[in-house]
């Protein structure tokens, strides 16, 4: 983007680099398996981006918006799967004890999630309250100079390997006494309940974690009883801009691996490339691809310079993710039994791709939201 400054330009590059030495030639070997991308996790330590948004006083590179949706975009484009692992280390763990937690938990966690030795999740999605996640039952009660929690937590990424956890708790009969503990690997009655296999993010590994009498010291809980919702309500524009990072990743390799193809592929003779309806094709991905790059980045340069919005935040989640399944759709068309098959990354790429359509706050969530904002005053009737 032309308004990218030479730091942002040098991250991209390196970021880039990066992906392709170390993420993509892994990307379809891991998927089959269904493993983490340990080898490359540490590599980002190395590179400095696992803090990308955190406090350099901890080892952060105390960047924005921009600079975090660079990094996905181009870990987006050789593996979605490793990319969403990052972004749950880096934007819901990392980001959120960077902004909420006390100067003795930063220095406590941070710089060990930062160099990529100890690795981070977000737990707040329940069995029973995905949407509705104000509404979740874990419950954390004070005994002493303990809590005790109890209950369990779904679809967690990084949960099955998680060293530190950001975990919500209702700690009140109030529907927002919320409240969130940093529970370490290992605490007494913590543990994964279940390992979740999935059609795609195969590469980011998804559990269920149970809590049975969970015994925490109250040095664990961030900020005062009840400050979780504020917690939550202050990063959510991030955590939805950093993920509609990915689904550009993941249209902007589908339109490249589309270039590709057309210039191979023979048939009646001559490449796809000369046939208008795959030219068609093409220029249209290219051009969503290249909308969804300008708004995109656009939210983020105004959330960079002290313009949040809920709303455009909502809208680059709605729409980023649905046009990018569409154009892995139109990616496997044009591939024909190729694209259905294993051989060529686009059916992975869909797969993965659906996920953003689903995880931190469905399509239809964020239709509720854009509304609800758009008729703040006419519901009011
Ligand atoms: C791979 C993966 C990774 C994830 N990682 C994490 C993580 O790290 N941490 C975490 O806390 N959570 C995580 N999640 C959970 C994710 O945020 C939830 O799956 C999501 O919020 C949807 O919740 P749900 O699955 O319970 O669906 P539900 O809320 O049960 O929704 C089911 C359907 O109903 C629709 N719906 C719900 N309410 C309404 C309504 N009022 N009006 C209209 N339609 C509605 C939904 O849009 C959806 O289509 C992850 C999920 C997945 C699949």
């Amino acid at each position: 983007m032309w308004f990218f400054t030479p730091e942002e330009r040098e991250l991209q590059k390196t970021c880039r680099d990066f992906a392709r030495a170390e993420i993509a030639p892994m990307a379809e070997k891991l998927d089959t398996e269904e493993k983490f991308n340990l080898k490359a996790f540490r590599g980002m330590g190395d590179l400095g981006v696992l803090g990308i948004t955190a406090d350099p006083d901890y080892g952060g590179a105390g960047l924005g918006a921009t600079a975090a949706t660079i990094v996905m975009e181009e870990f987006g484009k050789a593996d979605p799967g490793t990319t969403l692992s990052f972004l749950a280390h880096s934007v819901l763990c990392v980001n959120n004890i960077n902004s909420n937690a006390s100067p003795e938990q930063k220095a406590k966690y941070l710089p060990k999630l930062i160099s990529g030795e100890h690795i981070g999740c977000m737990a707040m999605s329940e069995p029973g309250y995905g949407s509705d996640a104000v509404g979740m039952q874990t419950k954390a009660v004070k005994t002493g100079n303990d809590y005790i929690i109890n209950g369990s937590k779904m679809w967690i990424t990084n949960g099955n390997m998680a060293d530190v956890s950001y975990v919500y708790t209702r700690t009140g009969t109030g529907k927002k006494d919320l409240t969130t503990f940093i529970v370490e690997k290992g605490a007494p009655g913590f543990s994964v309940s279940k390992e979740i296999h999935k059609m795609g993010m195969r590469t980011s590994p998804t559990a269920e974690l149970a809590f049975q009498n969970c015994k925490v010291p109250e040095s664990a809980r961030v900020g005062a009883e009840g400050d979780s919702t504020v917690h939550m309500m202050k990063n959510l524009e991030i955590e939805r801009i950093t993920i509609a990072g990915i689904s550009l990743g993941v249209a902007q390799a589908c339109v490249d691996q589309c270039i590709k193809y057309a210039g191979e592929r023979k048939q009646f003779g001559r490449n796809l490339a000369n046939f208008q309806m795959i030219q068609k094709m093409i220029a249209e991905m290219a051009t969503e691809t290249e909308t969804m790059r300008r708004l995109l980045y656009t939210v983020c340069y105004e959330y960079d310079h002290g313009h949040k919005s809920n709303t455009l935040a909502s809208m680059v989640k709605l729409q980023l993710p649905k046009m990018a399944t569409k154009i892995a759709l139109d990616a496997i068309q044009l591939h024909g039994g190729y694209g259905y098959s294993r051989e060529f990354p686009v059916e992975r790429l869909m797969r993965d791709n659906k996920l953003n359509e689903i995880g931190a706050g469905t399509n239809e969530v964020m239709i509720m939201i854009i509304a609800k904002n758009l008729l703040k005053d006419a519901l009011k009737e």
